[in-house]
């Protein structure tokens, strides 16, 4: 399963970079020292990430819950019932926790991380604090224990969720046309770039991870520009300097003032 993920992760990152590379919405470049740091801070995170299904399937094991044992189970619910709703509320999930990474001074610390590359490439997908992968793992193991949703949709959300994640943050020039018509039913790029704008009304919307609907549901939908962000600062206007962007510089920024 480690190597299922790992391999996922790769080939969404390589289809990603390989679209940038047709059509970049900024003019393509290649920021190794950027993208260095990014790696960095991905491969610190992933062992977190990658304990979220691994956990749940421990944690399963010791309270002797049976495959599909849980609520989901309980309520009688037919197979495509118990990998719809297990879509929802992971989706559902993953959108209270970011909104909440916004809202809760101590986890903003830790998101931050995240909003403070300078750009936005299929890399910054992967940037994140390791303590902020571990916040969202350590919610999302209990709910997942509690729902007892097949092992399988678990792993084809995390897939889907992982794709949607590298195509958003992509410096991608979609087909305006396209944009527009996707964005309603999943997230896209010009949808998420709005949340990586350096302006903090704009940070502060557009939480969803794979479907708009929450945003839209719960009022935090931001309007997106016509020129799909084109013109927006991305990251904060506090970390843009260079010695900000280190690795270790990262890795500290939560505990410093
Ligand atoms: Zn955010």
């Amino acid at each position: 399963m480690v190597q299922l993920y790992i391999a996922t992760a790769a080939m969404c990152l390589a289809a990603v970079l390989f679209l940038e590379s047709l059509a970049p919405l900024h003019p393509a470049e290649v920021p190794l020292r950027r993208w260095a740091h990014n790696a960095a801070l991905s491969v610190l995170s992933v062992g977190t990430v990658l304990a979220t299904p691994l956990l749940f399937w421990a944690a399963a094991g010791a309270l002797g819950l049976r495959p599909g044992a849980g609520w989901l189970a309980r309520w009688g619910l037919p197979d495509w019932g118990q990998w719809g709703l297990t879509f929802i509320v992971m989706d559902g999930l993953a959108y209270a926790l970011h909104r909440l990474s916004h809202a809760v001074p101590w986890l903003w610390r830790l998101h931050a991380v995240h909003h403070s590359d300078v750009q936005l490439d299929a890399t910054t997908t992967h940037r994140h604090h390791p303590l902020e992968s571990a916040f969202t793992t350590a919610a999302t193991v209990p709910v997942l224990v509690l729902l007892g949703p097949p092992m399988l949709a678990v792993l084809a959300y995390s897939g889907v969720a992982l794709a949607v994640s590298t195509l958003s943050h992509g410096n991608l020039r979609l087909p305006a046309a396209l944009d527009r018509w996707l964005r309603p039913w999943v997230v896209t790029p010009a949808y998420h770039r709005l949340h990586h704008s350096a302006h903090q009304p704009q940070t502060d919307s557009n939480y969803a991870t794979v479907l708009p609907l929450f945003d839209h549901l719960l009022r935090s939908a931001g309007t997106v520009p016509g020129d799909a962000g084109r013109q927006l600062t991305m990251g904060l206007p506090s970390r843009r300097d260079a010695s900000s962007q280190t690795v270790w510089a990262l890795l500290r920024a939560p505990f410093r003032g």
